[in-house]
């Protein structure tokens, strides 16, 4: 029995971290997409969901994510404020529907969309989330990758070279994101930059493995890198360190408790995290949700 009734875009609102209560989830129209240069034809797009990255090279631009259905137009149109271009490629981190809602919309203004190769499967049929209780719809045809990206996809884009690398860490579908000469990487959200993360123990994910993609996202950064998470403002490698702490810190506490024998409704009750509950049970998934995710996904 969930702690509440969960709609649809509750769900997403969830998601995105714009659940200031359910009359303002459900309502996108206020929302605009900020813009920030990060590098020389290099942007980040702050809509309602998943952060969007745009790199531009060869009058075409390339996108990262593409936020929820509901923001497609304002996406077009933010792309198009560029001025660099039609969107040729989008390139989904993961599946979840604040990250490739727009896809079907981007797919009918003439791009080509990319994902790890367990996505299109995934958007393809109705989905189940895990903890949130909530169920996914299946995604029109027209908006499935077809593009199926395996272990790794380097691609040239303009001057700029692009790696693309899969690892099993909120999904199991997840993809990073570099941006070789723009020293930028795109975390997706192996990294919640505002609060305790989603894991999608359902399709893959798991507190271990996202563990292991930070650290992998870790051995991509110089000192300037810029790290773009899924949720949240662009991050130094430096406090990518931190948030990698506190997980595998919660981790050791849940997964110490398990082995021990306490049940989940007992290691909630105890709050056994929480002057970390105080900082980063806030704004996005409370702990009693985290420690669910961490509890479902270890030994
Ligand atoms: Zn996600």
């Amino acid at each position: 029995m969930k702690r509440f009734p969960i709609s649809a875009v509750a769900a997403a609102a969830l998601l995105a971290g714009v659940a200031a209560g359910p009359a303002a989830a459900q309502d996108f129209g206020p929302l605009q997409f900020r813009t920030e240069e990060l590098a020389p034809g290099v942007h980040l797009l702050q809509g309602a969901g998943g952060n969007v990255l745009a790199c531009a090279g060869g009058g075409r631009l390339l996108l990262v994510d593409a936020d929820y259905e509901q923001m497609a137009d304002k996406l077009l149109a933010a792309t198009a404020a560029l001025e660099s271009g039609p969107v040729a490629l989008a390139v989904a981190t993961h599946w979840h529907f604040d990250h490739v809602g727009g896809f079907g919309a981007l797919a009918a203004a003439g791009a080509m969309l990319a994902a790890h190769e367990s996505v299109p499967g995934w958007m393809a049929s109705p989905q189940h989330l895990d903890v949130l209780d909530h169920d996914v719809p299946a995604s029109p045809a027209a908006a499935l990758p077809r593009i199926c990206v395996g272990d790794t996809l380097t691609l040239r884009w303009g001057d700029e070279t692009i790696g693309l690398r899969h690892v099993a860490g909120h999904t199991g579908g997840d993809l990073v994101v570099r941006l070789h000469r723009a020293d930028v990487v795109h975390a997706g959200d192996l990294f919640f930059n505002c609060g305790y993360p989603y894991i999608d123990t359902a399709h893959g994910g798991s507190i271990d493995g996202m563990i292991r993609g930070l650290q992998y996202v870790l051995t991509l950064c110089g000192p300037a890198t810029r790290v773009v998470p899924g949720h949240g403002p662009v991050a130094t490698p430096t406090q990518m360190r931190v948030y990698l702490g506190i997980l595998e810190e919660y981790r050791h506490i849940v997964a110490t408790e398990k082995a021990g024998g306490a049940t989940l409704a007992e290691i909630v009750a105890a709050r056994p995290a929480a002057s970390l509950d105080e900082r980063w049970g806030e704004a996005m998934f409370p702990p009693e949700d985290f420690i669910e995710m961490i509890w479902l996904s270890v030994p």
